[in-house]
């Protein structure tokens, strides 16, 4: 295992692996993709390389709606440093101590959009050292975050890839809503098929807005949600 604690070690741990006689490297942000392989490699062999300890938020424009963060900066960090402001981060359901960025580049699922939608640009080690950014990045004249810029976008070619090792990302930070109500509905098995049309309807027509979970009670359970304290029947 490899732990940098600066960004700037990462090409120079990148070129020791250079060679097709040294073993492949597997990077993870903060490694808790739990249900999903949690920080094993994909291939055996492999060397990990564990980005938590880079964890700056570099740079947050809560005006514009932005931040550039590190790997390792987690959902807290950077949802704790938008307290009071009028932007805040697109959370998963997952924990807290989860990596922005490494969910975003195994596009996760927000509660409010996919993650894929809040990435706008990315700081990348190709397998060579060399250091690129693609998508965009803010420069001394900071434009409004358009991800795809002018041309083809390489953004994505990084996003459940193994073409780069993100060290850093700018990501982008809905508007706070003044007013939300969450709502919860419970219905038996019997009901999911009438209940998802439902759903498909109302989410077609703009009534809902963020992303349409379904849980099953031992789900819901694990998440600490007590019995409903509605009940909708077809
Ligand atoms: C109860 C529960 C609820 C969950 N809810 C959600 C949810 O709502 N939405 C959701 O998306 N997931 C959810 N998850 C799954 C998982 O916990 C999250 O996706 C979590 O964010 C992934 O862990 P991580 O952020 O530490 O990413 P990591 O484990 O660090 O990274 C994920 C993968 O991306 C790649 N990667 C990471 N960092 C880099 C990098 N810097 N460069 C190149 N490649 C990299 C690696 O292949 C890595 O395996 C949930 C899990 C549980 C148990």
């Amino acid at each position: 295992m490899l732990r940098p604690s600066r960004a700037e070690q990462v090409p120079e741990l990148v070129r020791l692996f250079d060679s097709p006689e040294t073993p492949s490297l597997y990077a993870v942000s903060t490694g808790h993709n739990w249900g999903l392989g949690s920080r094993e490699p994909v291939g055996d062999g492999a060397v990990r390389l564990e980005l938590h300890g880079m964890d700056r938020i570099r740079r947050l424009d809560t005006d514009q709606g932005w931040a550039i963060i590190e790997a390792g900066a987690t959902q807290r960090q950077l949802s704790e440093q938008l307290i009071g402001t009028r932007r805040l981060l697109n959370v998963t359901a997952s924990s807290a101590h989860t990596s922005v960025l490494g969910n975003a580049l195994d596009r996760g699922v927000g509660l409010r959009r996919q993650r894929t939608h809040d990435l706008a640009g990315l700081e990348v080690v190709l397998p060579g050292g060399e250091v690129t950014r693609v998508g965009w990045w803010p420069g001394d004249r900071v434009g409004a975050p358009n991800p795809h810029g002018l041309g083809p976008s390489l953004l994505h070619l990084f996003t459940q890839s193994d073409l780069g090792i993100a060290v850093a990302g700018a990501v982008r930070l809905p508007v706070r809503p003044e007013v939300q109500h969450v709502l919860r509905l419970t219905f038996g098995a019997a009901d999911l098929a009438p209940a998802v049309d439902a759903f498909r309807r109302w989410q077609g027509q703009g009534l809902l807005q963020g992303i349409l979970k379904i849980y099953d009670t031992t789900s819901a359970s694990s998440y600490g949600i007590p019995a409903p304290p509605v009940t909708w029947r077809t």
